[in-house]
């Protein structure tokens, strides 16, 4: 099935239909009209419904393309490392001395010596930096990190629980009755192409639906019946005592309990108290959490007994010191309603429904069959071993990303693999986006050589000694896909590349070939796209899909539940468990014996959080919100999105009055880490003794380090949650007049 629409000419113009999949979870329809190879109007979807209307970032890209600031030469660093000071030099030159470092360093130190630090980027089969990594593999290899940025504790949790990582469509909370927004703000991040849309019509519907929030999001304002402002950090202890609530009132579906689930009774005597001598009451809960004891109670009654119903779980609290105890609490509340594998009751899952949800295009196969021979086997820091999760990261790489700036400072003296000497960034914009950004800018600094592909002088761009300038995703062909939403899309490239910019795969050809190595030397990204990302997928046709460029696997009148069959037919589809049952007790969780991943999920104080001695010095709780003005750091120069947001530091007047703190005026706010200078918005829509910085802006240190972009990583600490996930959100500031 497609969506029927085809790249169409009107006179002398071309409309080009093409997808947008900026790495903010969506994929949209962007339509780009054509004049004489210059883009001239970037339209959206208005064919039918469900159509895939992009957002504001989609709808800008032209700017994005034509940007005064976009590099479009190669770049040689003249000035001091980071100072942004470059000359214009040849492509032959760029890669010629980039590929002379690979050797030099790998015949001086290894090859481990080499460090990839990579995301993701645009969420695309082929110009991702996977092309980069084989080349590096075939050429000796390379050392590189493991663990995703956003949501590793709910990867961990979905694994350690359900054994598998899926999520039901977004358009089945329309056959929801009770919607709960769990730190979840689409109108603001869109989280997920439509989902707003899809809020709409539930709010047309007259389905109830509430935000748990510390923020009185743009989301709340608009859909919600009910805010719930909560400490951050505190979640899952709204939610075990919500579960108190459902035992006490005999509330929860035993029968699911039962037939699906391992381990509620082991749950269920940490939560009434059994275990250690403390009830999980509301009343416990309201004490930590600030929501009051009656509203616990209400919404735990709520969700039990209105069916079905969706616990839709943002990441934020995820991004907390024990975040894997919120996403596991998550899966528990959504086991005990029952709404697990039933269609409108979610399953209170984050992760991809495409890992086993949507038929395979062989994203990654460039990578897969060439083993990177330094990485082998299991991250050699992934201590927290879990047997689905080692599966899921076999080989990847050697050091969790949050702790990526401490290893390239420290190296072996660290405990790390390696001593590390040449930084290859791709589709990352290192140092910005690492936690303890001043460690990153350090280890920056301890580099031989660093070499990064990118788009515009970003931070990351400043400290390299070589730049090599990539494409927009307007400039090449590709194929991406919808997380939430089951379909593909097609990357239609719109016009020629600008400049003397290249797409990630020509990159890596060009290098390959400058290393000698001939693997590459006949492939056209057409044909992989043909014959390795497509071929044997779900599409037949592939002219078809580049014509109709979105494949729909299911139709829009069956949303995709996630987990259906194990619910419908259990006994031959168990779910990928030791136990083949959702584990509410996991052995191999009890088997680690560590306290920090308790076999039930539980509640632990995060460090940095108000229960801290911290809060003497730093009293207030930072936490980072997703722009509606970037994606990521991407799109941070563009005119029209920063007309959209400010760029400043939320706080609410009971924590500005006491600082003589007024709206607008220009804060720093600061801990032992660091500083970032930016105004204050003062509202009360963030609850008392938070505030919220959005991030991804670009950092500009003044003469003394302090950061004049008002980005959040300079204050963030680079200690990862006890599975490996990144930690944003636990983290104590001060704020004064600046
Ligand atoms: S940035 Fe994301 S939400 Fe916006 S148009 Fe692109 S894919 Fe869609």
């Amino acid at each position: 099935m497609s969506s029927g629409i085809e790249n169409e000419a009107k006179g002398d113009e071309k409309v080009i239909t093409t997808m947008c999949n900026s790495h903010c979870g969506g994929c949209c329809m962007l339509k780009v009209h054509v004049r004489e190879g210059v883009i001239t109007r970037v339209e959206t979807d208005d064919g039918v419904e469900p159509q895939l209307r992009a957002c504001l970032k989609g709808r800008a890209y032209r700017q994005r393309v034509y940007a005064p600031d976009r590099l479009l030469y190669p770049l040689r660093r003249i000035g001091e490392r980071g100072e942004g000071k470059c000359e214009r030099i040849s492509w032959d030159e760029a890669l010629e001395t980039v590929a002379g470092e690979l050797t030099r360093v790998k015949d001086t130190y290894g090859s481990e010596a080499i460090f990839v630090q990579q995301s993701a980027g645009d969420i695309v089969s082929l110009n991702n930096p996977l092309p980069i990594m084989k080349v590096l593999s075939l050429a000796g290899g390379f050392s590189t990190s493991w663990g995703l940025y956003s949501f590793e504790q709910a990867v961990y949790a979905e694994l350690a629980t359900l054994g598998t990582l899926d999520g039901s469509g977004r358009d089945d909370i329309l056959n929801s009755r009770l919607i709960i927004l769990w730190a979840c703000d689409p109108e603001s991040t869109v989280a997920h192409t439509n989902t707003t849309w899809y809020l709409t019509q539930a709010k047309e519907k007259g389905i109830k639906i509430v935000t748990v929030d510390p923020r009185y999001t743009d989301t709340a304002a608009v859909f919600s019946d009910q805010w719930i402002p909560i400490v951050p950090g505190t979640d899952c202890a709204m939610m075990i005592a919500m579960a108190y609530v459902m035992i006490k009132e005999n509330l929860q579906d035993q029968d699911f309990l039962d037939t699906y689930t391992l381990g509620f009774d082991q749950f269920k005597a940490y939560v009434v108290g059994d275990e250690d001598g403390i009830p999980k009451t509301p009343q416990w809960a309201e004490a930590i959490t600030s929501v009051q004891a009656s509203t616990i109670e209400l919404l735990a009654r709520e969700y039990a007994t209105i069916k079905p119903a969706a616990l839709i779980t943002g990441i934020g609290p995820g991004r907390t010191a024990y975040g894997e105890q919120y996403h596991r609490a998550a899966l528990t509340l959504a086991a005990m309603t029952g709404n697990i594998g039933r269609s409108g009751g979610s399953a209170g899952v984050k992760s991809w429904m495409s890992v086993s949800t949507l038929p395979a295009l062989k994203k990654g196969v460039l990578m897969m069959d060439v083993p990177n021979p330094v990485v082998k086997g299991f991250p050699s820091d992934l201590k927290t071993f879990l047997p689905a999760r080692a599966k899921f990261y076999k080989g990847v790489g050697n050091v969790v990303t949050a702790k990526v700036p401490d290893a390239l400072l420290r190296g072996k003296a660290g405990g790390y693999p390696a001593d590390y000497k040449m930084l290859f960034i791709v589709n990352t914009n290192f140092p910005n986006q690492y936690l303890n950004l001043n460690k990153a800018v350090a280890a920056l600094r301890k580099m031989e050589f660093v070499v990064t592909l990118e788009q515009f002088m970003t931070p990351g761009a400043k400290w390299a000694d070589i730049v090599l300038p990539t494409c927009t995703f307007m400039e090449r062909n590709d194929v991406t896909e919808s997380e939430r939403l089951t379909y593909f899309g097609f990357q239609n490239k719109c016009i020629e590349p600008l400049g003397e910019s290249k797409s990630h795969f020509q990159i890596a050809k060009e290098l390959a070939a400058k290393l000698g190595l001939s693997q590459f030397k006949d492939m056209t990204d057409e044909g992989v796209l043909r014959d390795v990302v497509v071929k044997g997928s779900a599409i037949s046709d592939y002219d078809n899909f580049k014509k109709n460029p979105v494949y729909r696997v299911y139709p829009v009148d069956r949303p995709y539940v996630a987990f259906r069959k194990q619910i419908e037919d259990p006994e031959n589809n168990p779910f990928p468990t030791p136990s083949g049952k959702i584990e509410i007790y996991s052995q191999q969780l009890a088997d680690l014996n560590d306290p920090s991943l308790p076999p039930v999920p539980k509640y632990i104080i995060a460090w940095e959080s108000p229960r801290d001695p911290l809060t003497q010095k730093y009293p207030l709780q930072l936490i980072t919100l997703h722009p509606r003005r970037r994606a990521h750091t991407q799109g941070e120069t563009i005119p029209w999105l920063r007309e959209t947001q400010v760029q400043g530091v939320q706080l609410n007047p009971a924590d500005a009055m006491p600082r003589g703190i007024a709206n607008g005026e220009i804060v720093k706010v600061f801990n032992d880490r660091g500083a970032t200078i930016l105004p204050a918005i003062v509202t009360k829509r963030i609850k008392k003794g938070v505030v919220a910085i959005l991030e991804g802006a670009w950092y500009n240190p003044d003469e003394n380090g302090v950061d004049r972009g008002g980005g959040p990583n300079v204050l963030t600490k680079d200690v990862p949650s006890p599975g490996g996930g990144y930690v944003t959100n636990s983290c104590l500031v001060q704020v004064e007049k600046a």
